[in-house]
């Protein structure tokens, strides 16, 4: 099938990101989410990135103008119905997911795939929702989606080869690199980089050294681009918090288990970038 039109479900963090990259290649997409107010915020946050693209000379204004152009904002979800391809993005939880995958399965046209940018539920699961589980795949971009290039494909116990193909074949039209996977709790990328950023919030929760210290540490000792306090922020702590309990409880090992410190943070509402302070203050 040519896919001309694509609904993305949740414009938070993700979902703008996805939006943007979609309307930047030419695709127009249906943005869905449940506030007026958090469609604004996130038209605005895609305005913001597509400048910074123009300042770097990646993208001119005419592109940006005809870019956003082609984003249709709605709290509509039936506006799904002519789509050609579908990515869901709302939070990261499991029965909130599978209701949207039993609507979109209900809504949009049964030749059309439904791919979750999950970053650990089973896509298996998702896809026993519906009536199409050979359709239902994961597409997982990461963090900033304008900026980074990979995109995890994931495999379900049911999700049929001709799926991954145009999922895979969309990512490189998308300008991504993507990476095949099975379907286990966090994949790969997540599998490998929550441990780790769990780990840094028990050491600084024990007082092995203070934040600068530890992401210090990992930036110039691992060579990683930011320390995993940082990376924890913009990531958002609340989606730390569900990555590692859906880990926790579906692999069935302690060692997944999220430090008291970083409950006791999303508790406060301190949910790192998104909120404005985290483990870093962004609000000066
Ligand atoms: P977020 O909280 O920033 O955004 C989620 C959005 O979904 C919100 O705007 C919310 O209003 C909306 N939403 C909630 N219920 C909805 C509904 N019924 N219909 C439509 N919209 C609804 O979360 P996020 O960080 O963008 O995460 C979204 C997904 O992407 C999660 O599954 C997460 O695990 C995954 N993910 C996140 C990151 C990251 O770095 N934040 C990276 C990769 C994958």
């Amino acid at each position: 099938m040519d896919i001309k039109q694509v609904a993305v479900i949740g414009a938070g963090t993700m979902g703008n990101g996805i939006a943007h990259v979609f309307a930047q290649y030419g695709y127009n997409v249906v943005l869905v989410d449940i506030k007026d107010e958090y469609l604004e915020r996130a038209l605005q946050t895609i305005s913001k990135n597509m400048d910074r693209q123009i300042k770097k000379g990646t993208l001119t204004e005419d592109e940006k103008k005809a870019a956003l152009a082609r984003i249709l904002p709605t709290t509509n979800m039936e506006q799904v119905k002519d789509v050609d391809f579908v990515v869901e993005a709302v939070i990261e939880n499991k029965d909130l997911k599978k209701d949207i995958f039993k609507k979109l399965d209900e809504l949009t046209r049964p030749e059309v795939i439904l791919a979750s940018n999950t970053s650990s539920i089973s896509i298996t699961e998702l896809g026993a929702v519906t009536k199409r589980p050979d359709k239902v795949a994961g597409m997982h971009f990461m963090n900033p989606v304008p900026v980074m290039k990979l995109v995890e494909v994931v495999k379900g116990q049911l999700t049929s080869n001709e799926t991954i193909n145009v999922i895979l074949d969309l990512s490189k039209k998308l300008g991504k690199d993507p990476a095949l996977v099975n379907d286990y709790p966090g994949f790969v990328a997540n599998r490998i980089l929550m441990p780790m950023i769990n780990e840094a919030i028990y050491a600084l929760m024990e007082g092995v050294a203070d934040r600068d210290n530890i992401d210090k540490v990992m930036k110039l000792g691992a060579n990683h681009p930011m320390g995993p306090l940082a990376l924890a922020d913009l990531i958002g702590l609340d989606v730390v918090l569900f990555i590692l309990e859906v880990m926790h409880r579906d692999l069935g090992d302690p060692k997944y288990r999220p430090a008291p410190l970083l409950r006791r943070m999303v508790a406060a509402g301190l949910l790192g970038r998104k909120s404005g302070k985290g483990f870093y203050d962004y609000t000066k």
